[in-house]
């Protein structure tokens, strides 16, 4: 099927078979990945290669650290504050349900303000922000490059002035080429681009590694993964395996800027269609329009309701709309490909014509 979910969400083909075969016996080691001890040599080489692919795809300078950690974005929520502390407070810009959630974990550890919000417009738009508006003594801004449920993204980034710029990338990490110098830290969660849930990829300049507060704890605290380049204690070994096989398919399809070119290529037959039509709307305003999760709504809740059932008849899945937005959502991420894309398309033209 091609499964539009938002997360876990599709792998690359190549990567699954990759895996399956190697399932039993890898590499001649005579067992599975997931058996091995993290601090074995065939491991070591896996979590290595991961992380300088990493590197290479992202472009990540050699003064930033790139941690493999656990817990989800959700955990960074509360890991940014205690690992950015200098005068304990830092400023917000509301996006949307995972930008509002990470402001509502800071602001339980920093004195966090809120200096920017679309929420009364229902996340449709991202306000733009001015270096004025920001506390020029706030430990970081905090901003969400892509909002999974409601479908924006950030076109160009904010300027502050000079101000630490953390990032959750959860949903848009490696769907574009981004300038990695432009950001103080970036995390998120791997079960969108990178592979399965499990693992949380921390980018960090290195010059911020000592900011952390006092009574920090040691796994919070990424300096303690920096120090012992993410083997601390037991890394998610499945999980940094899976990415590495997903970055491996990356490389090979001509990474990032290829893959750019595809969900470009992929977000516009959608959007072309959903504008050429007076059936369906997408509420989100064009110029932020995300380019991983498209929201979309027919003229009635029974229609969409239908629409999910009859898509899922003819194996396109998990198209309902998060609960907050309604509706329905294609999430169309890396791994999702343009023959995909082109189906739903035909599909929604069909349905279209059926129920208009
Ligand atoms: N931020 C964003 C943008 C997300 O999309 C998600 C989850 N889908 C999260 C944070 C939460 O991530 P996790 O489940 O890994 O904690």
């Amino acid at each position: 099927v091609y499964n539009f979910s938002a997360g876990p969400s599709m792998l690359p083909e190549e990567a699954l078979n990759q895996a399956a075969q190697e399932m039993l016996d890898y590499n001649g080691t005579g067992m599975s990945v997931m058996e091995m001890s993290h601090r074995a040599k065939c491991y070591d080489e896996i979590i290595k290669e991961a992380q300088e692919l990493l590197r290479e795809l992202m472009e990540v300078p050699a003064n930033y650290k790139i941690l493999f950690v656990q817990g989800g974005a959700s955990t960074q929520f509360a890991a940014a504050p205690l690992n950015l502390h200098v005068n304990g407070k830092a400023d917000y810009i509301l996006t949307g349900n995972f930008a509002k959630q990470a402001y509502k974990e800071g602001a339980r550890l920093t004195q966090a303000r809120v200096i920017a919000s679309s929420e009364e417009d229902n996340y449709t738009y991202i306000p733009s922000v001015t270096p004025d508006m920001i506390d020029k003594d706030a430990d970081y801004v905090h901003i969400t490059t892509n909002n999974t449920i409601f479908g924006t993204k950030y076109v160009s980034l904010p300027d502050t002035a000079g101000v630490p710029l953390v990032a959750d990338m959860s949903s848009n990490i490696l769907s574009e080429r981004m300038d990695i110098s432009k950001f103080a830290v970036i995390y998120a969660g791997a079960q969108k681009n990178i592979g399965p849930a499990g693992l949380t990829v921390v980018i960090v300049r290195d010059d911020l590694l000592e900011r952390f507060k006092e009574d920090c704890p040691t796994m919070l605290k990424w300096k303690t993964q920096a120090d012992k380049d993410s083997l601390y204690n037991t890394p998610p070994t499945y999980s940094i395996y899976m990415a590495m096989l997903v970055f491996r398919w990356l490389k090979k399809l001509g990474g990032i800027a290829e893959i750019e070119k595809q969900n470009r290529y992929k977000a516009g037959l959608l959007y072309d269609y959903l504008d050429s039509s007076d059936f369906y709307r997408t509420a989100v305003k064009k110029e932020f329009r995300s380019i991983m999760n498209v929201p979309f709504v027919t003229p009635s809740k029974e229609l969409d309701e239908a629409f999910v059932k009859e898509a899922a008849q003819n194996g396109l899945v998990t198209l309902k709309g998060h609960r907050l937005v309604g509706g329905m959502r294609a999430s169309i991420y890396n791994a999702m490909p343009v023959e995909g894309v082109k189906k739903l398309v035909e599909f929604m033209k069909k349905f279209e014509a059926a129920n208009k």
